[in-house]
């Protein structure tokens, strides 16, 4: 049994010289500290000075598009996918996604990501990469049918989860791009697969003015109701963005069950614009917090991204709508409650993925509140260990499963 000792922390609270105790994938008790040498327990990490989180779950990610960090950083949205990202992306050989996307799961692992939630081309590359790293991975082959693009074709989408159904931290999904390039009879066509084996989707949402002027111009909906209209608005699905939500989709989409994958620093990089992430929230949706990707973020780094999530809603809805506590749910229960997985919270019984923050640091003091220096005052850097299905990932800078060095891929 290992155990990890420190003050713990999930939604519902702190607790001080506390120890969690690791058997196999699962958290085993949360206990006082001084009762640990009751327990048979081989391996102790942390002590004193130490902080110990769920592991932060990463719900909307491209994690190979790490190859495009810094390209086109300043570019308005559609001329930078179509002039820049997409051609390069049609580029695509097997071996670069799985090189980018492991260096991409290695950067979100480290600052303190147990999962992501991926969504893009050649998956099953990304699934290996996953593997290789150990990390609880969500993924689903990008398809689309209203854009030439062949590395989306749509039969590869449920061919991809028919080849990795019930494999281990690899969990498939069904991934229709977004509103305005999937159409509705393939909308309807993964509807019905979804049905059948019960998948998640996961789909872009109102990223862009664009995207929200092309589904009113061919369906005469707004984008909520054409996810509606294809029967996939439900507790099944993660939407991305949903930057121009109007308030009758913001109702619509409150009521329905979905998650919203809210990426705050991507869209403000990207769009200048924040999505009505309060006013969802106030009205009982489901949210979930993602990075996107390097090429639009630029980094992967959950707890940079809770920081940005809780600034952004200050500036957009108030100072006191939003506090550290609703972007530290975000960040793990909403989206453990996303991707149905019992995860987001140290307690008996829950998985054990967990992060382990040294607070030795100046930026920690004076010692305060645990969840506003974590959201407010942390780093992704401050994230020492990193353990995933009960076992230790990331260690001090090193992927202890990973052979290769990550300078030599
Ligand atoms: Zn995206």
């Amino acid at each position: 049994m290992k155990a990890l000792l420190g003050t713990v922390m999930d939604i519902r609270g702190i607790k001080e010289n506390a120890a969690v105790l690791i058997e196999d994938r699962w958290i085993y008790d949360v206990i006082p500290g001084d009762r640990i040498g009751e327990y048979d327990v081989d391996e102790i990490f942390g002590g004193k000075d130490y902080l110990i989180i769920p592991g932060l779950i990463n719900a909307h990610t491209h994690v190979a598009m790490t190859k495009f960090r810094g390209l086109g950083d300043d570019m308005p949205l559609n001329a930078w996918l179509n002039d820049l990202i997409w051609p390069m992306e049609r580029e695509w050989s097997r071996e670069e996604i799985r090189k980018w996307a492991l260096i991409g799961l290695m950067e979100a692992v480290s600052n303190g990501s147990t999962t992501v939630n991926d969504h893009y081309f050649l998956a099953d590359e990304i699934a290996r990469a996953a593997q290789e790293i150990g990390v609880r991975a969500f993924i689903g082959q990008t398809v689309m049918d209203l854009v030439d693009f062949p590395l989306a074709e749509p039969g590869e989408g449920f061919k991809f989860f028919k080849r990795w159904k019930n494999n281990g931290l690899i969990t498939p999904t069904l991934a229709p791009h977004a509103t305005d390039t999937v159409s509705f009879s393939l909308l309807e066509e993964i509807r019905n697969f979804a049905e059948k084996e019960n998948a998640l989707i996961h789909i872009h949402l109102s990223q862009s003015r664009e995207e929200v002027r092309k589904v009113r111009k061919r369906e005469g909906l707004y984008p909520v109701e054409y996810l509606q209209k294809a029967g996939i608005l439900n507790s099944r699905l993660i939407a991305a963005h949903g930057v121009y939500l109007k308030e009758k989709e913001i109702k619509l989409f409150a009521r329905s069950g979905a998650t919203l994958a809210h990426c705050p620093t991507s869209l403000a990089k990207l769009e200048g614009a924040v999505a009505p992430t309060v006013t969802l929230w106030n009205l009982g949706a489901n949210i979930a917090l993602g990075n996107d990707c390097a090429a639009s973020n630029n980094s992967l780094d959950m707890i940079e991204e809770m920081k940005m999530a809780a600034i952004l809603n200050k500036v957009k809805a108030g100072p006191d709508k939003i506090g550290a506590r609703d972007v530290f749910y975000w960040a793990t229960l909403g989206g453990a409650r996303a991707l149905d997985i019992k995860a987001g919270m140290i307690e008996k019984d829950y998985l054990a993925d967990l992060v382990l923050i040294n607070m030795r640091k100046p930026h920690f003091l004076p010692r305060g509140n645990p969840m506003s220096h974590l959201v407010y005052a942390a780093k992704g850097s401050d994230v020492e260990r990193v353990f995933i299905n009960g076992e230790l990932i990331y260690s001090l800078g090193e992927f202890p499963k990973i052979k290769t060095s990550l300078f030599s891929l």
